[in-house]
């Protein structure tokens, strides 16, 4: 019988881990940087206040492995909203079922708008996002319009509603590359408290997606946990580090990614029950860096210009520029249907321009058509 991530979870224990990653000595942390391979226990060590004076130090280690790794090219992608209908309630996001927000599912004729207007762009690499809403925005839409939005794209990924391994690996079949599912937090106790209504309630199903991309043979497969809807963004980030672990350990022949979202204000959100300063999320990028240099580390227009300047040349190797959070938003800009605000608002022409000011050569695809898949 196949095991989850689920076994690992459960005997692990938030406060234990909170005191071990508190309790994590210079030592340790000058350990973990000379190392060629890291434990779990180093990226403990360097996501923990004790490495925090050793910042420049690490991010210059994580720089000169991305540059190994990805010599200086930098991955683009745009998200598409199909869909801002949910069944869900989840207080920190603007398409929860409670908001009264003017709802919209885009139709095939709205879609290859869509779909020209990013391509226009230059874009050749998609997220597809809708809300969790099966029977109006489930597989039989997905079946419906993924085969004509794969005409456009030479990859595809989405973040909708997990499914089951039988979905995932029909929608591969029609086009699907990859599917990020951030469990937003690993505390059981603080994700019900967020998570009031639907599907989305079962913390379980969720934490065992991963497994059943693996299983389904999903090519990109994208983890994540929503900073600051818990109140200890290391803890929700070591268990990121063990999940993934897990499962590159286990579904080897998958590709990893890796997002750091924190939360954005939005139509009847909450505030951040902990912040995360700007020279910390530096911290514990470059810790995935080291970690892991291979993953794809990857940051969205959450962040602010300021900061997505300074980092991307760092670590980052992933990124999405000109976002718009709203169903239509790229052929026709309707504000009032957006999930949250994105911060860094400039066009993706723009971050391509400073990407090259800055060395980096910018890349709109993930993968070539003619490679096969
Ligand atoms: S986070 Fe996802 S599931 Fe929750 S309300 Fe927003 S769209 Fe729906």
């Amino acid at each position: 019988m196949m095991t989850a991530f689920t076994e690992i979870y459960q005997q692990l224990d938030w406060h234990q881990l909170a005191i071990q990653i508190n309790s994590k000595s210079a030592q340790e942390v000058e350990k973990a940087i000379c190392s060629d391979r890291l434990s779990l226990k180093d990226f403990m060590a360097l996501i923990s206040p004790a490495a925090y004076p050793y910042l420049e130090v690490i991010a210059q280690k994580a720089q000169k492995l991305t540059r190994q790794r990805f010599g200086n090219t930098v991955s683009l992608y745009v998200p598409l909203y199909l869909s801002n209908l949910c069944a869900n309630d989840c207080t920190y996001c603007g398409f929860s079922m409670h908001n009264p927000i003017k709802r919209k599912t885009l139709n095939e004729t709205e879609i290859m708008a869509e779909c020209e207007a990013i391509r226009s762009i230059g874009y050749n690499n998609l997220l597809l996002v809708t809300g969790e809403h099966p029977s109006k925005v489930g597989m039989s839409y997905f079946r419906q319009h993924m085969p004509l939005i794969r005409q456009y794209f030479s990859s595809l990924l989405m973040e909708v509603q997990p499914l089951t391994i039988a979905e995932y690996r029909e929608l591969k079949k029609i086009g699907l590359d990859g599917v990020l599912v951030y469990q937003e937090t690993y505390h059981q106790p603080t994700y019900q408290q967020h998570h009031l209504r639907g599907k989305k309630q079962d913390f379980f199903w969720r934490l065992e997606t991963p497994d059943r991309l693996g299983q389904a043979g999903i090519d990109k497969i994208g983890l994540g946990a929503l900073i600051g809807l818990s109140n200890n963004w290391r803890v929700d980030y070591y268990l990121v580090a063990s999940h993934l672990f897990y499962l590159q350990k286990k579904y080897w022949k998958s590709r990893y990614s890796i997002s750091f979202p924190r939360i954005r204000a939005c139509i009847g959100g909450i505030q951040p029950a902990s912040t995360i300063h700007e020279a910390e999320l530096v911290q514990l990028i470059c810790a995935f860096r080291l970690l892991a240099p291979e993953v794809e580390l990857s940051l969205s227009t959450r962040e602010s210009p300021f900061f997505r300047d300074n980092i991307i040349p760092l670590v980052i190797n992933n990124l999405s520029a000109g976002s718009r959070t709203q169903p239509g938003g790229y052929a026709d800009n309707h504000q009032a249907l957006e999930q949250f605000a994105t911060y860094d608002n400039r066009s993706a022409e723009t971050i391509a321009q400073i990407m090259l000011n800055a060395g980096l050569q910018p890349v709109w695809k993930d993968w070539d058509n003619h490679l096969g898949r």
